[in-house]
């Protein structure tokens, strides 16, 4: 079975070849057929409707508005073509201060939250949406050369910045994340981390990617800090864009050969075995003090193929 979580299964052709002509992306910017997606403080432009289903989506506008932004807006970033070859773009207008204005040009549209307008808009433009934010927040984290300080340039029509000065080249960053369920027999691990407010929120155990590390190093690494355990056997399952900033969910199975937990305090507040029965209650909201992810996190499909028994284990 192969999933498209949300933020996957983006279907624009992101059009390398074509970005890579800066004349053409300037001028595909000022077509009839251009789509150009703006994002205030990194959130986008959401038109949502009371009769239509799914009632929410990317409030996409023409190219006039751009003659207003101020040169520091930084210009609009290319995402790709739809398949009727429509070019789409997305620009950061964070600068302009007022931002209401642009908003009433898609009317009934408001700039939103990424994270809640994901789960009303259809899948294929939660894709889009995950490419915009991620590729628009590193330009505005990352507008200096690390090299030598100076001011860099959006080149490829935002796939790359280069430094005018020394011609550094710089990539847009995705940082890799290890996500699993630890699973012994007909027992899961899940935890809750000291930094969330409930405490009867479960997960699984999760971390960032450590450099030099294949993804079942950091799956044991990460097992063997947060919880205690050891880890055998590690299946990938599926993964997931996650683009708050920019970071992809690598979902994985992975059979402890130990059972005593000891729980790392300083990252972690509870780990904790669960049965199969107590997570097939918890999936359907009924295991009373657990709540644990919803459906838009790879967490939530992790639980729920080991729990169903259709993990790739
Ligand atoms: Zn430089």
């Amino acid at each position: 079975m192969s999933y498209t979580h949300i933020f996957a299964g983006n279907p624009l052709d992101r059009g390398d070849r074509e970005r890579r002509d800066d004349e053409l992306i300037k001028r595909m910017m000022r077509q009839d057929n251009v789509r150009i997606l703006p994002f205030h403080e990194l959130m986008p432009l959401i038109r949502r409707s009371a009769r239509r289903n799914p009632h929410a989506e990317l409030a996409w506008l023409s190219h006039e508005f751009l003659d207003d932004l101020p040169p520091e807006a930084g210009g609009p970033k290319f995402l790709g073509f739809d398949e009727d070859r429509n070019p789409h773009f997305a620009v950061d207008i964070s600068v302009v201060e007022d931002p209401s204005q642009i908003a009433a040009l898609a009317p009934g549209a408001t700039f939103e939250d990424g994270r809640s307008a994901a789960a009303d808009i259809p899948g294929d433009q939660t894709g889009i949406l995950a490419q915009a934010r991620s590729n628009l927040n590193w330009h505005s984290r990352h507008r200096y050369c690390s090299a030598c300080g100076t001011e860099s340039q959006s080149q490829r029509g935002g796939h790359m910045r280069q430094c005018p000065n020394c011609d550094a080249q710089h990539f847009p960053r995705t940082d890799p994340v290890a996500i699993m369920l630890v699973y012994r027999g007909d027992r899961c691990v899940m935890g809750q981390t000291v930094a969330r407010s409930t405490t009867t929120f479960y997960s699984c155990l999760a971390g960032f990617m450590d450099q030099g590390e294949s993804i079942e190093d950091g799956v044991r690494r990460e097992v063997r800090e947060e919880s205690g355990l050891e880890v055998g056997k590690v299946t990938y399952h599926s993964s997931q864009p996650w683009p708050f900033p920019a970071s992809l969910m690598i979902g994985c199975h992975a059979e402890a050969i130990t059972e005593d937990i000891v729980v790392d305090d300083g990252e972690m507040s509870d780990v904790r075995w669960f049965t199969r029965d107590e997570v097939k209650l918890a999936l359907e909201d009924r295991l009373e003090g657990v709540n644990i992810p919803g459906p838009i996190a790879i967490a939530h499909h992790l639980i729920k193929a080991w729990a169903n028994g259709t993990a790739n284990i």
